[in-house]
């Protein structure tokens, strides 16, 4: 497995990565969330060898310092795949196994199964250019196992790609990986890609490492507000509003609690509910968004019921699903 601990990286006095401790388990797919700018690529970079960096970075308890990237037997893929334009699909992926020395037949062979489990099967003969965004990343994973490596590291793989096909792709992702048992961590600013893939997350800002856990342990239970806030929680709740929120969303009262909110968990319309005023409504292709004055609680970002509207100013009642409301931890919550 691999182990990060006390993991710096500075560049010109600055510490892009700081201090970072992390570990990942053989088969586990372990995913980096951040924002742009906040070291991913750089940790990355450290873990493949490319950035001299200081602390210690080991696989299977054996220090890695002094190992260059190409003896490390770890694979890197990016978002631009950056695949050999001149070279066939299949000559792609099978560059590695042909520097192997394999023989023709074991190369083919072994390229077939490769793209059959990226679900390219029929594509060996086409040329990247005739490829979709989303095809030329299938045969740049493709060509990355090819090379079986111990570990896997992918820097924002399906951001290039437009919203809905990097969903599709992302499960695809996760199977590809489950199934073929590998190692990876992968870095991402996109939470959906990050909770589609991986097993663990591991919040990153500023160059450190504020959150790490099972995933949806980490989205139930925002460290802190700024982590809340990246998850995509648009309010944070204190105290009294903290309170009625809980009360509303059928969960048992936490004194003191403090309490993050998604969009998805409010909804407005008419009928019963606790009372709340429209500040803005707009109508989007999955539905309504609306921002609600809510009694006892104040402002919240919700979502309206199917094929109501409401204008600004009107009442309105909203309920509260207790799925998207998570509890801070504690002991973290004043910052
Ligand atoms: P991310 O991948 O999360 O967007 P990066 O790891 O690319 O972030 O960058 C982290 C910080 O380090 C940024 O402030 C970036 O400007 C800086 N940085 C990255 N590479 C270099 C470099 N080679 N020289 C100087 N600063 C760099
Ligand atoms: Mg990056």
């Amino acid at each position: 497995m691999l182990e990060l601990s006390d993991v710096s990286v500075a560049f010109e006095g600055t510490r892009a990565v700081d201090g970072v401790d992390l570990r990942v388990a053989d088969g586990d797919v372990l995913a980096v969330l951040g924002p742009s700018g906040c070291g991913k690529s750089t940790l990355l970079r450290a873990v493949a060898g490319l950035e001299p960096a200081t602390g210690t970075i080991a696989w299977d308890g054996a220090d890695l310092r002094g190992t260059p990237t190409h003896r490390r037997g770890f694979a890197l893929m990016f978002q631009d795949g950056q695949l050999f334009d001149h070279l066939t699909v299949a000559r792609n992926v099978g560059y590695a196994q042909r520097l192997r020395g394999l023989s023709r037949a074991a190369v083919r062979a072994e390229v077939g199964d490769l793209l059959d489990l990226v679900g390219l099967s029929g594509y060996a003969e086409r040329l990247p250019r005739t490829l979709s965004g989303g095809e030329r990343q299938r045969v740049a994973l493709a060509r990355s196992l090819a090379a079986k490596p111990r570990l896997l590291l992918l820097d924002e793989p399906l951001s290039a790609l437009d919203a809905g096909l990097r969903v599709r792709l992302a499960a695809d992702l996760r199977r590809i990986l489950v199934e073929s048992g590998t190692t990876a961590l992968l870095v991402t600013h996109d939470q959906d890609e990050a909770f589609a893939v991986a097993d663990r997350l591991a919040v990153m800002r500023a160059g450190r490492i504020v959150q790490e856990g099972p995933t949806a342990e980490v989205w139930a239970a925002p460290a802190d507000p700024g982590t809340a806030a990246f998850l995509g929680y648009p309010h944070v709740l204190r105290e009294d509003a903290a309170a009625t929120l809980l009360r509303l969303a059928g969960r048992p009262p936490v004194p003191g609690a403090v309490v993050a909110v998604r969009a998805s968990a409010v909804v407005a319309g008419p009928g019963e509910g606790q009372p709340a005023t429209v500040r803005s409504f707009r109508l989007t292709p999955d539905g309504a968004r609306l921002v609600v004055d809510v009694d006892g609680v104040g402002p919240l970002d919700g979502e309206g019921v199917p094929g109501w509207t409401a204008a600004p100013g009107e009442r309105v009642a909203v309920r509260v699903d207790g799925g998207g409301v998570a509890l801070l931890t504690p002991d973290a919550s004043g910052s």
